[in-house]
């Protein structure tokens, strides 16, 4: 019973909510000004710009999974590029008009995260481009039983004990 997605409206109902001084705490500088602030971090400066393993790309503010490595290609710009989020429901991409710019950000779905921006010139058949920051990313090497594919064991940040 999936509704159509039509966002005439900005929820700001997160899965994972935090107070902005938590973020802070939990976060470098770094992730902090760009997951929670659409600051984009200097190209060609992030770990994950030539990385080439295999593996899923989750959310580092949450740690939804977003990305494949599958999708990911060698853009040149100087950030992770990715052709398709690994699962469509777990990015949200929002209009976003500012620096006079007409652009598309994506953010995470389940934490509101700031990730970076699509693009319609993307090289291969999906057309798109998503540009990421690499900093609003963890990776997480593929292993060999991940061929199952039981994405949601082991969600970090939920508070025990
Ligand atoms: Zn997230």
């Amino acid at each position: 019973m999936r509704k159509a997605h039509a966002s005439t409206r900005a929820t700001e109902v997160r899965e994972i909510s935090k107070p902005d001084e938590q973020w802070r705490q939990e976060l470098t500088p770094l992730q902090y000004s760009v997951l929670r602030h659409a600051h984009t971090e200097r190209p060609f400066t992030g770990e994950y710009v030539h990385n080439h393993q295999d593996g899923f790309y989750r959310c580092a503010g949450c740690g939804s999974k977003l990305f494949s490595s599958d999708a990911k290609f060698d853009s040149g710009t100087g950030w992770p590029s990715f052709d398709e989020p690994a699962v469509a429901e777990a990015v949200e991409l929002r209009a976003d008009n500012s620096l006079f710019m007409r652009r598309t950000e994506v953010v995470c779905r389940r934490c509101g995260g700031h990730l970076g921006h699509v693009f319609n010139d993307g090289p291969t058949e999906t057309g798109d481009r998503y540009c990421i920051n690499s900093c609003s990313l963890d990776f997480e090497p593929a292993t060999a039983d991940q061929e199952q594919g039981d994405g949601e064991t082991g969600q970090p940040g939920t508070a025990r004990g």
